[in-house]
């Protein structure tokens, strides 16, 4: 069995009106992300983590952000067309494991939402999507709740 791991890390600026969507969830705020998709940026860093087991580059890269076609996207969609490619390698997900440093809003109550709202999208059962999220003790850039950033890690097997 050939084994794969890749990471992923993304970053988006959060200002006062825009919708937040995190893991696939759209999370009660007053501020969203500043983005040309819906700014889900966990699950843009999750695609990089997957797309990292691949050494196939990033997000960005497949998805430019110059082109209409992925303007205000469900990032969900995003993280279903890289999951195709996974299984197009001959690949499946064996687990992922995220990190999401906010400010504010507290997640807690959305962890285990975003992790049922993104398995059946992996493919894979409940317990092999983790989901953490943390503040910066109002340090740096997300605790003065200018943004937000995510680390992901990602492991995929041959099938
Ligand atoms: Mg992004």
């Amino acid at each position: 069995m050939d084994i794969r791991t890749g990471n992923g890390y993304d970053v988006h600026a959060l200002k006062e009106g825009l919708p937040m969507w995190l893991g696939g969830v759209r999370i009660p705020s007053d501020t969203g992300f500043v983005a040309h998709s819906d700014g889900d940026v966990a699950i843009h860093a999750l695609c990089d983590a997957l797309l990292g087991c691949l050494a196939l580059g990033d997000i960005g890269h497949l998805f430019p952000d110059t082109s209409d076609e992925w303007k205000g996207i469900d990032s969900k969609i995003l993280l279903e067309k890289v999951v195709a490619i996974v299984h197009e390698k001959g690949y499946k997900v064996g687990n992922v494991d995220i990190t999401i440093a906010l400010q504010k809003p507290k997640l807690a109550l959305h962890i285990l939402t975003m992790r049922q709202t993104l398995a059946p999208i992996l493919g894979v059962e409940e317990d092999r999507v983790s989901v953490k999220a943390t503040t910066t003790e109002r340090l740096g850039f997300v605790g003065r709740c200018e943004g937000c950033e995510v680390w992901a890690n990602a492991l995929i097997m041959s099938e």
